[in-house]
């Protein structure tokens, strides 16, 4: 079975950034689970390259940031009450990549200045500017079941999952 529309999709990665150094991976239990066939799951240019492939093979793809996570911006930095943190973390500090909880839903920023109450923070994606290069190995490859393909999005490996 190869990848193609509405097959369920278990892959491990490896991100690299432009310097070859790592900067994320999926832990060995943890895979993505993703439907496949531009349900926008994935980044576009990723799922692109994963089109076609076989269980267990490799997959590299890089991606310039403008297919990535979009061009660095200037003047993102906004000031953030810690109460809208989606954290745990309790020593915060400059550099840190972290969630926050915005009016459009969880999003990646990074942290430029931890106040007693607030945080300055930046709204680029910390992968924001740069050239990232995923690593891939392809797990698994099943049929979707009808609801996934109503919904558009994987319900887990075994199709039992139901977060929303
Ligand atoms: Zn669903």
């Amino acid at each position: 079975m190869t990848i193609e529309k509405n097959k369920v999709v278990a892959f491990q990665y490896v991100l690299k950034n432009e310097a070859g150094e790592e900067v994320e991976r999926t832990g060995v239990d943890d895979p993505i689970v993703y439907l496949h066939g531009g349900h926008q799951n994935l980044l576009p240019r990723l799922e692109e390259a994963l089109e076609g492939k076989d269980k267990g093979d490799q997959v590299v793809v890089t991606l310039p940031p403008e297919h990535a996570y979009g061009m660095h911006l200037e003047n993102t930095v906004h000031r953030i009450p810690k109460k809208h943190l989606l954290t745990r973390e309790k020593r915060l500090k400059p550099g840190m990549p972290i969630k926050v909880n915005t009016a459009e839903g969880p999003r990646d920023v990074m942290i430029v200045k931890v106040g007693k109450f607030n945080i300055d923070a930046d709204t680029n994606h910390p992968l924001a500017g740069m050239t990232i290069t995923f690593e891939t190995t392809i797990l698994d490859i099943r049929d979707a079941t009808p609801e996934e393909i109503t919904h558009g999005h994987s319900h887990g490996w075994d199709a039992s999952e139901h977060h929303h």
